[in-house]
């Protein structure tokens, strides 16, 4: 049992990471609220497979869940796809010390945050993370919303939660390109933050694609602790808060060319194989340390290559993103395993020498 505190300069909170945690969220959630309902917003996925057990425990600690499901997909993470789940909370009276539960992915949690923010000016909220990805990131940090035909995750709020609580024991279920695509993330993480995670990576990842929930466990909480130690540092997303970037302005660019090839996992792999290109080729970054990087994302059963890639709609897209400001790409690169800055300076070539890197 991990418990990662979160302390914000007005709010503090739990992630508590636990194999069968979900049997617990009742009476955990009763220590923190007087309630006597709850909302739920899961998908149609996870719904079936772990929301009976959440509203048995829900409804032994005296609670009674009024649960909406939404379909799975992007496609889905829409103001549309949120009405009908306005409609249910509001039509059961859910009151303003009620909280709303997320019970899924990073979709659900993105998008029950954001209900939580809205619905009669804000609720508690409480976040069950389902995927990898959902546990190390997503649910944790308070950055909620949906997407808009122009862009995606345009509409939204920062909205902390009161408690996440994490049970591993859900990663099995969990389809295995997720689980792998969650993998990139902590990968991420340990580039940006910490050489000997990143060690650790280098020696036990595999452990993750063969499911042994004790190390997902502490894999989850070394993870959940360096993003809280992020949000921490700056919870509006105003400076260091970026380095969370890393492999992501190469990376969302693929995913916009490329979405329907690559997850989002996919795609931040091939944007740290591209980044630690750019960065050698800038003279900051070892070669041999690019060498390890790859080595734990091949480790990771994720791509370091997509020979079709398009390079010229790639670099179009990159000016698109939002992280470009005043003008420039700016590109989180590491100097070190374990380091990373911000350049705003990267030379047009280096860009398209690191995309087409890509290529093989
Ligand atoms: P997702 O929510 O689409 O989940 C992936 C799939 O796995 C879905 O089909 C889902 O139904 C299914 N699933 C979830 N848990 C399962 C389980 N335990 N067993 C079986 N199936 C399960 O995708 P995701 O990768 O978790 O999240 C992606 C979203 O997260 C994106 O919309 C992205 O914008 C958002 N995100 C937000 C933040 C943030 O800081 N708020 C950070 C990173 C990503």
């Amino acid at each position: 049992m991990h418990d990662v505190q979160v302390r914000l300069a007005d709010h503090a909170y739990a992630v508590s990471v636990q194999p069968g945690l979900l049997r617990e969220v009742g009476p955990r959630l009763r220590l923190l609220s007087k309630a006597n309902r709850v909302g739920v917003l899961t998908d149609t996925n996870v719904g079936p497979a772990y929301l009976p057990a959440l509203r048995k425990s829900l409804g032994d600690a005296g609670f009674e869940a009024v649960d909406a499901s939404i379909p799975p997909g992007e496609d889905h993470k829409s103001l549309a796809d949120l009405l009908p789940v306005y409609d249910k909370f509001l039509g059961a009276r859910l009151e303003r010390s009620t909280p709303v539960i997320g019970l899924g992915g990073g979709i659900v949690t993105d998008m029950a945050g954001f209900v939580a923010a809205t619905i009669l000016r804000g609720v508690p909220l409480v976040q069950i993370p389902t995927t990898l990805l959902a546990m190390v990131d997503a649910s944790v940090g308070g950055k909620t919303g949906v997407n808009h035909a122009v862009g995606k995750n345009l509409i939204g709020a920062f909205h902390q939660p009161v408690a996440v609580m994490i049970d591993t024991e859900v990663l099995r279920t969990l389809p295995p390109r997720e689980l792998r695509s969650g993998l990139a993330e902590c990968i991420k993480h340990d580039i940006i933050r910490d050489a000997e995670g990143f060690a650790r990576l280098e020696r036990e990842i595999d452990r993750a694609l063969k499911l042994d929930v004790d190390y997902l466990t502490d894999l989850v909480a070394h993870n959940v602790a360096i993003k809280a130690r992020v949000v921490e540092a700056d919870p509006f997303e105003r400076g260091e808060r970026a380095h969370l970037n890393f492999g992501h302005t190469f990376g969302h660019a693929i995913e916009t060319v490329m979405e329907y090839q690559y997850t989002h996992g996919e795609c931040v792999a091939l944007g740290m194989a591209a980044a630690t290109f750019a960065a050698v080729k800038l003279g900051m970054f070892a070669d041999d340390d690019r060498q390890r990087v790859l080595g734990v994302i091949e480790k990771a059963g994720l791509p370091t290559k997509a020979a079709d890639l398009p390079v010229d709609r790639v670099i179009d897209g990159m000016s698109f993103d939002k992280k470009v400001r005043s003008g420039k790409v700016r590109f989180v690169l590491p100097d070190r395993i374990g380091h990373v800055v911000v350049r705003d300076d990267v030379p047009a070539d280096v860009v398209r020498a690191s995309v087409e890197s890509l290529r093989g």
